[in-house]
């Protein structure tokens, strides 16, 4: 059986950045011991339920491969709220050997003692929000760090033992130019990560970027432009060693691949579970999420008496759950699947999930698409083209709606 990938969402956050629109908040940061032990008891309630009778992995049900900390901003948390995040975890499933534990950080919240904690705890990957080396594209992001920053946290996370960081950028920001887009991309590739994560910037609604957006106030590069930037990032990152396996990410591949494991297991279609305010899971024919409040989260977990029993994988934290049709699983599989620009989705892995050829069910899509040049058939594997690594929403809509 599949181990489990496990996500846990640290919702807080010094500063409400302008573009974000994730779960997160700002000024709640008294709530973080609460949070945590609301966090162990999901931990144990989840470990309490999995299918395997001893829940330890036995029958490989309670084994778990990866873990990923996000946020929010999880290097808020202290080296000692890790530790007893981690010990809950290590109770609750049998970790392989070689877990992938990852942790998203601010550059702007870490020090050498804070850092040397978290890997002392088995934390051993680390992910840097970087987002630009530009001072000015940094401010108007409202990001509270620099550059300089950035080139500290990198060496501190080395002197701390972190052999496998990622650094995040993102492009497509106001004002952007190729030339600044350009200078980012060779700063962070002269830090030498081990992995790099390059996102377009989205504007969501709700957030002050989309009002400002809607109301024309944010002069964005065309989309030709930010076209541009990517072919040139993607170009830059092989030139200098880092293999793209997946439409926003690069990894060095030399003696081990340092693809994102648990990323990988999202792309897959592989169950992963949720834990913290907000979070969403997939496992055991649900996708679940959890109550976004981080009181509200707390309340649901540390008082006995809405303490109500639920299936695995839901927990009293979970507010909204489907049960997931055949239909919805294949769709997602493609979408998700596609997203892998090498590995794309093969016809065997297809048959195997679901019993059936994949052009049996989406001969039409898939045919539609290649012949569009959006998608490219290898014999053995359905993959995006270069093109439609660009246009991935236009391709992916077609499973989703077809
Ligand atoms: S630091 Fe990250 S999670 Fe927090 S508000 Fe900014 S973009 Fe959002």
């Amino acid at each position: 059986m599949t181990p489990y990938s496990l996500y846990l969402h640290i919702p807080f956050c010094k500063h409400r950045c302008a573009y974000c629109d994730f779960n997160t908040y700002a000024g709640q940061e008294d709530s973080i011991p609460a949070y945590v032990d609301a966090l162990v008891r999901e931990i144990e309630y989840v470990g309490s339920r999995l299918p395997s009778p001893s829940g330890r992995g036995d029958g490989g049900e309670g084994e778990a491969h990866t873990v990923f900390f996000g946020g929010g901003t999880p290097s808020l948390l202290s080296g000692p709220q890790f530790a007893s995040i981690m010990d809950a975890l290590r109770s609750a499933f049998a970790f392989s050997a070689d877990a992938e534990v990852s942790i998203e950080a601010n550059p702007g919240t870490i020090s050498p003692d804070k850092l040397a904690a978290i890997r002392a705890a088995g934390i051993n990957r680390i992910s840097f929000g970087v987002q630009s080396a530009n001072t000015e594209e940094l401010r108007m992001l409202e990001r509270i760090h620099d550059f300089f920053t950035v080139i500290e946290a990198v060496s501190t996370a080395r002197q701390a033992g972190f052999d496998n960081l990622n650094l995040d950028l993102i492009y497509g920001l106001p004002e952007q130019t190729l030339q600044t887009w350009q200078n980012t991309v060779q700063r962070v590739v002269d830090l030498q990560p081990e992995h790099i994560s390059a996102y377009a910037l989205t504007l969501e609604h709700g957030t002050p970027f989309g009002r400002w957006a809607a109301k024309g106030l944010l002069p964005l590069p065309d989309p030709d432009l930010a076209a541009e930037m990517y072919e040139w990032a993607d170009d830059f990152f092989e030139a200098n060693g880092y293999v793209q396996y997946e439409i926003s990410n690069w990894a060095r591949s030399v003696e081990r691949s340092f693809a994102c494991r648990h990323n990988l297991q999202y792309w897959r279609g592989l169950p992963y579970l949720a834990f913290g305010a907000g979070a969403h899971g997939y496992a055991n024919g649900y996708r679940y999420s959890n109550v976004l409040r981080i009181k509200t989260y707390i309340e649901r977990l540390l008082q006995p008496s809405t303490f109500d029993l639920q299936p695995f994988p839901l927990t009293p934290a979970t507010v909204n759950h489907h049960r997931q049709t055949e239909s919805d699983d294949m769709g997602e599989f493609m979408m998700t699947g596609l997203r892998l620009t090498r590995e794309g989705v093969t016809n065997a892995d297809f048959r195997s999930r679901f019993g059936r050829g994949l052009f049996d069910v989406y001969e039409k899509e898939a045919g539609d698409l290649i012949r569009k040049g959006l998608l490219e058939w290898t014999g053995e594997r359905l993959r995006l083209t270069r093109r439609g690594r660009l246009l991935g929403n236009q391709v992916f809509m077609q499973f989703i709606d077809g």
